[in-house]
């Protein structure tokens, strides 16, 4: 690919600049600042915020504000996390090629399409279903084949996938959902904001150890609610 550019712009005279995409730059700027400068330090987790293509998972008028440090709105009240949480929960999540994840709470589908540049295969459920469909489609023009969407109440997990390797959700509930915690593996890996809806809520990272989780107070955040269908 990089041939062909330098050939073509030989061919006209090195007087056209390839056209370079433009949120690429702000892309990169995020991910020095945001993520970089604030101690994100695993080189997976960054060399995918370098990749996905943040301002294709937010709504098309606010286009330019994706690389920007907040959250935003994706409609239906729901939001796309700040990029420094996105990459701070996939980087306790640790994942690898090998492993098995589960997302709950698509939402734009951008936390999911950063585990998928990582790790085989992420399997993710969202609760309102238009909102599965847009990001389902957004997988498929992405040419994400290794995410797997589903419609529903992700409090039950996906049982006909369990175990998994790494479970990452992404709406504030009170509690660990017990179907979560069981269709956790050994050694498993459950990342989950827990508290009131709207408050600050405790960002809590669980392990699976000889089937037992213990649980630790990684920061705090603010999630949107956890729903029940
Ligand atoms: N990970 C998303 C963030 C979306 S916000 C992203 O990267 O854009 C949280 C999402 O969780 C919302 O879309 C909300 O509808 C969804 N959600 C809330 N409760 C849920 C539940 N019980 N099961 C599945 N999804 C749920």
């Amino acid at each position: 690919m990089k041939f062909a550019v330098l050939i073509l712009s030989i061919l006209i005279g090195g007087s056209m600049v390839p056209q370079i995409d433009k949120y690429s730059s702000l892309r990169e700027k995020m991910v020095k600042e945001q993520i970089i400068d604030r101690g994100i330090s695993d080189r997976a987790t960054i060399s995918a915020m370098r990749k996905v293509p943040r301002h294709l998972f937010v709504p098309a008028d606010i286009t330019d504000e994706a690389y920007d440090d907040n959250p935003l709105p994706i409609g239906y009240g729901q939001t796309i996390s700040q990029p420094y949480i996105v990459a701070y929960m996939t980087e306790v999540a640790r994942p690898t090629s090998r492993k098995k994840v589960l997302e709950i709470g698509t939402g734009s589908g951008y936390q999911a399409a950063v585990l998928a540049e990582i790790t085989d295969t992420v399997y993710t459920i969202e609760i309102i279903p238009e909102l599965e469909k847009e990001a389902s489609d957004r997988f498929r023009k992405l040419g994400y084949k290794n995410i797997i969407t589903r419609y529903g109440d992700g409090y039950k997990g996906w049982p006909e996938h369990s175990p998994f390797d790494i479970i990452i959700v992404t709406a504030a509930a009170e509690k660990i959902p017990q179907p979560l915690l069981d269709q956790l593996a050994e050694n498993g890996r459950l990342v989950i904001p827990l508290g009131k809806p709207y408050a600050v809520q405790e960002l809590i990272l669980a392990v699976k150890k000889n089937g037992k989780t213990e649980s630790k107070l990684l920061t705090y955040v603010r999630f949107v609610p956890f729903k029940r269908l």
